[in-house]
């Protein structure tokens, strides 16, 4: 199986991705998480990319290009893409991946979502420092305030999940990735899910998808 998914910031992509590739045993390859634990570890590539990743802007196409390809090639037993990709050129650089190793995208997925609602469910996104759990202030708040269920580390916002800088991300999602939409709307198996339900609900009509791609491939 291999599946793209797009979406806005906030629209639901990581928490659905990890159920899903969970579900169909398949790589989940977030360049935002694996940004962040570059930047959290210190290393060349997250001294490289924690400026832009802390404004809300995009990464170089090269950066994002080379470690995506890297995570790809280890990833023989299929994978879905979640932030990747977020511009015309990363959306031919994987074409171009594709052909050479003979592959084809089986589904990709829009998660749609209306732009206030986005603003309010990132705003109010809390993330484990421990485990790496998500909550949210609204709609899934821990059991004790600041404190993640599950291992009992301290919930953090993300840097880049203030009003403003969400409001930047929105500019940049609305400027270079949406006209991906119709890039990939054209070329390939395309499937437009309202993010804007209940968790379940979405991931219910997502394992539909997917589950029907995995016996029509
Ligand atoms: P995300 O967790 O997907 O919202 O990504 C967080 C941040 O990581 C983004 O705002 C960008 O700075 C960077 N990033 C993640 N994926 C990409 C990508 N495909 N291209 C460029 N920058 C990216």
């Amino acid at each position: 199986m291999r599946a793209v998914l797009l979406g806005a910031p906030g629209a639901g992509k990581g928490t659905q991705s990890k159920i899903l590739c969970e579900r169909f045993g398949m790589a989940h390859i977030a360049t935002g998480d694996l940004f962040r634990a570059e930047i959290g570890k210190k290393s060349p590539l997250g001294l490289k990319v924690q400026d832009y990743v802390q404004k809300g802007m995009l990464v170089p196409d090269s950066v994002v290009i080379e470690l995506v390809a890297s995570k790809l090639d280890a990833s023989a037993q299929g994978w879905l893409l979640d932030g990747f990709p977020r511009t015309h050129e990363q959306a031919q650089a994987l074409d171009k991946w594709l052909e050479q190793n003979g592959q084809k995208i089986d589904a990709v997925v829009l998660l749609s979502m209306k732009e206030d609602v986005v603003v309010r469910r990132l705003t109010s996104r809390r993330t484990c420092g421990g485990c790496g759990a998500v909550f949210n202030l609204d709609t899934r708040p821990p059991r004790e305030e600041g404190k993640c269920d599950a291992c009992g580390a301290a919930l953090t916002q993300r840097n880049d999940d203030t009003e403003a800088t969400v409001r930047k991300r929105l500019m940049v999602f609305n400027d270079l990735t949406a006209p991906l939409i119709s890039y990939y709307k054209h070329a390939h198996d395309f499937y437009d899910v309202d993010g804007g339900r209940s968790p379940e609900a979405v991931t219910k009509e997502l394992e539909g998808i997917l589950g029907a791609a995995v016996k029509g491939a």
